[in-house]
């Protein structure tokens, strides 16, 4: 009678898959020995998630990002989207402050208020593949989140329905 052919997907985990490998199939073969396991290893994991601090020190590094900054002094905060890098945009909201254009509503805050910006707190709301994939999610990500500093922006709406 041919063996049942078995096909087992398990999450690739380097080198330890290998040896995952004999010791699933000498099992399988010593207790169900009807079956012919083969052993399947997937991605399934991105290799950045093995590293969650590293990434997030890399977090002003990052483009095409959603963003939010928030203040230290009050309950307000904004969210933008930038298809640069998070720094060069921070960078950009930081030179407004100084040079009167109100170009910035994190910068206007901070003069009208004397408030203080998390400039190292940067949080990443989400990402996106293209500018207009960003522009929408920031588009939704302000409808939810109604943040204060985002009113008075006078930036092109995007409509959704
Ligand atoms: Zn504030």
């Amino acid at each position: 009678m041919p063996k049942k052919e078995i096909f087992i997907v398990l999450p690739y985990l380097g080198f330890q898959s290998k040896i995952v490998t004999q010791q699933l199939k000498s099992c399988i073969h010593k207790f169900y020995g009807c079956f012919n396991p083969k052993i399947i290893f997937r991605n399934t994991r991105r290799i950045k998630s093995f590293f969650p601090y590293k990434d997030r020190l890399s977090r002003s590094l990052m483009s095409k990002v959603v963003y939010k900054a928030s203040c230290w002094d009050c309950n307000d905060c904004y969210i933008g989207k930038t298809k640069r890098r998070l720094h060069d945009r921070k960078t950009e909201h930081f030179k407004a402050l100084t040079s009167n254009s109100h170009s910035s509503a994190i910068a206007d805050h901070m003069t009208q208020t004397g408030h203080k910006i998390k400039w190292d707190h940067f949080d990443i709301l989400a990402t996106g593949q293209s500018d207009i994939h960003c522009k929408i999610k920031e588009t939704l990500l302000i409808r939810d989140l109604k943040p204060a500093l985002n009113e008075n922006v006078g930036s092109e709406k995007l409509l959704l329905y």
